[in-house]
């Protein structure tokens, strides 16, 4: 199993209207402070071999490039990167040109993950996201005109205002940049943001769940067809270009997390920093402890299960639950498995098990009997 590296910068020009993420708008000045103490915490790893770094956010593009600049050489210069390495950077269209690109691409950049949502103007607005369409278009082509070609674009559906017809559009435009990778999840209405308060007095109206399936049903068939495979409920890749990171997450390889909020999982256990900048520096000046928790075997077992799950195409390996836990995986999940796969959830095809598509549809019921 090979080791990740997450690194987590929570700054954004301004807040999302449906954003629960932790990010700070109006808090750059604090950049290079930040930065310091991300360089600090990467030196409690020294010499980690990892073969694959995401530098997501908040918005990492918000930071002015020679801060970015200087946590890709603090890496380097911590970790082993192992050669072939996959190395991700989150960026928003409205804050990177073509320049920012080049100079990501020269610090070793090879992966792009562009916060996109929406080819529609009016739905951008909506958001409260910061670039137009057209930005979002420039932004691809900055990016691969700086040589960087592996591309992923983040859609998102079930946005109030949204039709069927708007979103085809939107998952149309994004095939016609041909991204490498397409991820697409529906909107989330979190509690105390702008959209949930929208929602609630009755201004904006969210589609049900009825019409949120008819948005993913189109979303996959429409990428399908374009010859972007589903491998997870909600990523899409062409050949050979599934995000490797984030596969990390779902087959439970090890990774660091560094940065405000960052979790990790480590050394059989998990834990994260705090969300807050002031206590996160305390930590990284030793004088405040991480939230740690070990994982037992049982929370391991249930682990494999969701999340491994989540990979659509290749599912979960019998034998792998084997070699991992030294029980078969009938023996712990037994019952569960034979109720799921009765109920035409779950699908058994050799060594694997998977989600069928109608236990996609109710993931999350399916993923609550393991745990
Ligand atoms: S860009 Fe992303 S992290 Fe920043 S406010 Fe918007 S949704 Fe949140």
């Amino acid at each position: 199993m090979m080791n990740g590296l997450y690194i987590h910068i929570p700054f954004c020009l301004k807040k999302c209207g449906y954003c629960d993420f932790v990010s700070y708008e109006n808090r750059l000045s604090e950049g290079e402070q930040y930065v310091k103490a991300l360089l600090s915490e990467m030196e409690q790893y020294k010499g980690t071999e990892v073969d694959t770094v995401y530098i997501g956010g908040g918005t990492p593009t918000a930071l002015p490039p020679h801060l970015l600049i200087r946590i890709l050489l603090g890496v380097k210069e911590n970790f082993y990167i192992l050669p072939g390495a996959e190395i991700t950077v989150e960026a928003n269209p409205g804050t990177c040109d073509g320049h920012y690109f080049q100079e990501l691409k020269q610090a070793g950049v090879n992966r792009i993950s562009l916060g996109v949502q929406s080819f529609v103007d009016e739905e951008l607005k909506m958001l409260g996201r910061i670039h137009s369409a057209e930005e979002a278009k420039q932004a691809v082509k900055n990016a691969k005109a700086a040589g960087i070609e592996n591309v992923s674009l983040d859609l998102m559906f079930s946005i109030p205002l949204q039709s069927k017809e708007s979103f085809l559009y939107s998952i149309k435009e994004a095939i016609g940049l041909q991204p490498t990778h397409i991820s697409s999840y529906s909107l989330i209405v979190c509690e105390g943001t702008p959209i949930e308060q929208a929602v609630s007095q009755g201004k904006l109206i969210l589609p049900d769940e009825d019409e949120d399936r008819d948005f993913y049903a189109l979303l996959v068939e429409t990428l399908e067809r374009a010859g972007y495979q589903r491998y997870e409920i909600s990523n899409f890749a062409k050949t050979g270009k599934e995000a490797r990171h984030n596969t990390k997450y779902w087959t439970r390889n090890p990774y660091i997390g560094l940065g405000a909020a960052a979790h990790s999982f480590w050394e059989s256990r998990r834990f994260e920093n705090p969300p807050c900048l002031s206590e996160y520096y305390a930590v990284c000046r030793g004088e405040k402890e991480r939230v740690s928790e070990a994982i037992t075997e049982k929370d391991a077992m249930a682990e494999f299960m969701f999340l491994g799950l989540r990979m659509t195409k290749q599912g979960i390996s019998k034998q792998e639950f084997l070699q991992c836990f030294g029980v078969s995986i009938e023996e712990i999940y037994g019952e569960q498995l034979e109720k799921l796969c009765r109920l035409g959830l779950l699908e058994c095809l050799g060594d694997a098990i998977r989600l069928t598509n109608r236990g996609i549809d109710v993931s999350n019921g399916v993923f609550c009997e393991f745990v």
